[in-house]
Formats: C-alpha cells, sequence, structure tokens
C-alpha cells in the first residue's frame, strides 16, 4: 500500500510539475511553428526566436533574420526591433524557454546524457560574452553594408563578403543547417541527387556549416543549452533587454533554506546564481524562464513575480 502511495506521489509530482506543461508547450509550439505543411499560415509575426528563413513549413518569421534582411534592403527595421522590444518587455526571455525550436532541441538533447558537464563560473563568464561578440559582428556587417550600399559605395564591400551579404548570421547559422539545408538535402537525395553532389556537397561553406552544426549539437549534449548561453546572438539582444522586462522571480527569505540547499541553483540550465541576486525580484540577463528553480525548489521559496 505504501509503495502504491509512493508510486502515485511521484506520478502527481512529476505531472503537475511547471517543467512538464513547458514540455508540452515547447512541442505544440514546435509543431505550430513549422504547421504550414497542415495548411496553416504563412502568418504576419516576427518572433525572436531561432527560426531560420529557409526552412519552407515555417508559419512565424524570425524577427533577427527580418532584421539582417530589411537592413541589406535599406529599409528601416523598425518591424523586428519592435518584435524584440515589445516581447522582451513584457516577457523578457521566455521565449527562449517555452517557444524557440532550437531551444527545444537543446533541452531534447540535454536527456542524452544524465549527467552534465559543469562548467566553472570562471569560464561561464567569459563564455557569456562570445555571444555580444556574434551580435556585433553580425550588427556591424548589416549596419556598415546598408550605409554603403545606401551611399552607392557598397559593391565591392557587397561581392566581397558574397553569401554573408543578405543574412550574415544565418549564412552560418545552425539552425539554418539542420531546420532548412539537411531537410532540403533529403530531399534531393530522393528527386535530383546529381545537382546534391555538384551544388551542396562540392561548396566548401557547407561543410563549415556542418561542422559548427555538429559542434554545436554535442556540446549541446554535455552543456545544458549551452548554444543559447554562449553564442545565439538573438539570446544577447534579448539578455540586453531582460534587464527591462516586467517579468521575473522572487525568493522569500523566510521559506528558502539558503544555507547548503542551492537545489535552484543545481537545477538551473543558464546557471544563473539566483542566491546572490535581490529576494523581492530579480531579473537576470540570462534567465530564460524556464522556471526549473521553481520546480527544484523543495520549500515552493520561488515565485514568479509580475509586474
Ligand atoms: S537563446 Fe537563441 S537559440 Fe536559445 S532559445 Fe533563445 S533564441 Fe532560441
Ligand atoms: S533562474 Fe530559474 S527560471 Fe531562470 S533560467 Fe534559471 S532555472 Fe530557469
Amino acid at each position: 500500500m505504501t509503495e502504491i502511495k509512493k508510486t502515485a506521489s511521484h506520478v502527481k509530482t512529476t505531472i503537475f510539475r511547471i517543467d512538464t506543461a513547458r514540455k508540452i508547450t515547447q512541442v505544440c509550439c514546435f509543431l505550430l511553428l513549422n504547421a504550414i505543411v497542415f495548411g496553416l499560415g504563412p502568418w504576419p509575426v516576427l518572433l525572436p526566436i531561432v527560426q531560420s528563413p529557409g526552412v519552407p513549413q515555417k508559419t512565424v518569421s524570425d524577427a533577427f533574420s527580418a532584421l539582417q534582411v530589411m537592413l541589406y534592403q535599406r529599409i528601416f527595421p523598425w518591424l523586428p526591433i519592435a518584435s524584440f522590444l515589445l516581447t522582451a518587455v513584457i516577457l523578457g526571455r521566455a521565449l527562449c524557454g517555452w517557444v524557440c525550436p532550437f531551444g527545444f532541441i537543446q533541452d531534447l538533447l540535454g536527456y542524452v546524457k544524465k549527467r552534465h558537464t559543469r562548467v566553472s563560473l570562471r569560464t561561464h563568464g567569459g563564455m557569456l560574452k562570445v555571444k555580444y561578440g556574434v551580435l556585433a559582428a553580425v550588427l556591424f556587417i548589416s549596419v556598415t553594408l546598408s550605409i554603403s550600399l545606401a551611399l552607392g559605395v557598397g559593391k565591392s564591400y557587397e561581392s566581397a563578403i558574397g553569401v554573408f551579404a543578405p543574412a550574415p548570421f544565418n549564412a552560418l547559422s545552425p539552425a539554418d543547417t539542420l531546420f532548412a539545408i539537411l531537410p532540403r538535402m533529403v530531399l534531393m537525395v530522393v528527386y535530383v541527387p546529381e545537382v546534391l553532389i555538384v551544388g551542396i556537397l562540392s561548396d566548401p561553406l557547407f561543410w563549415v556549416r556542418l561542422t559548427i552544426m555538429i559542434a554545436i549539437i554535442v556540446l549541446a549534449v554535455y552543456v545544458p543549452r549551452s548554444w543559447c548561453r554562449y553564442f545565439c546572438p538573438i539570446g544577447a539582444l534579448l539578455a540586453v533587454l531582460n534587464r527591462f522586462t516586467f517579468l521575473g522571480l522572487k525568493r522569500d527569505p523566510l521559506r528558502c533554506t539558503r544555507a547548503g540547499c542551492r537545489m535552484c541553483v543545481d537545477a538551473c540550465p543558464m546557471m544563473v546564481r539566483i542566491l546572490e541576486l535581490p529576494w523581492e525580484k530579480f531579473t537576470d540577463s540570462e534567465c530564460i524562464y524556464c522556471l526549473k528553480c521553481v520546480d527544484a525548489c523543495p520549500t515552493r521559496a520561488i515565485k514568479l513575480k509580475f509586474p
């Protein structure tokens, strides 16, 4: 009887975890965002998530790709900027935790290994800056190319950077390789294998892209959300804006036993130093609002706070 009770309570705590709701949301969003195959969309919606423009079945577009392409076309990217600002102010980086397809893939990869590699705080602090470097490089190329094209002196710059001109990030994005190029290759193997060999396999850039994608996938198996933490330029932009969000978390100091517990910190995939942040409300730039810390806390000391 006790065993039955134990099993029932285990099933109950698993089902009623916030993480279960998050996983269901991620699966639904993954299907919905690619649901043009079911006759839905495309919708005129821009979201700050990694959703490659090369994916033929997508229903919504990603704001960062739109931003790059609009700059290339010398159009002021007010729509992508509005998408980033609105989402970040209302939801912070919550779309990273609940909606982004590439975030979802990384969460799945995280299940491959039970024990993950611990990154030292020093390495983590240094690596966090890489994504800001990626963002700065992409924006630098897009903005300088746009200005030089507008001034009529950008043609040689454009031909020098070649495939990087319209959208510098997408030319190497592992999400693009995974969601757009590889499925296209599968279709080519079936229908036009000769085009595949001549057109794609002989292109050195394809092998660079494939290497980056494999490296990111392998890394995500060992370090949870490593792409989101260290490399994603969309995550970097949202991290900057996350400081101004209405959404946040609070930690009840009376419930939190703090000393020796650290279960929330250990559960956090983004290595947020929860116990060092203000308890009244914290909105760390790396927090993706996955709420794993809320689930992990044995005394239910952490809660969402809005505004
Ligand atoms: S950081 Fe980038 S890849 Fe990760 S969930 Fe956010 S948008 Fe997606
Ligand atoms: S602090 Fe909590 S909600 Fe934020 S990323 Fe870490 S576990 Fe998720």
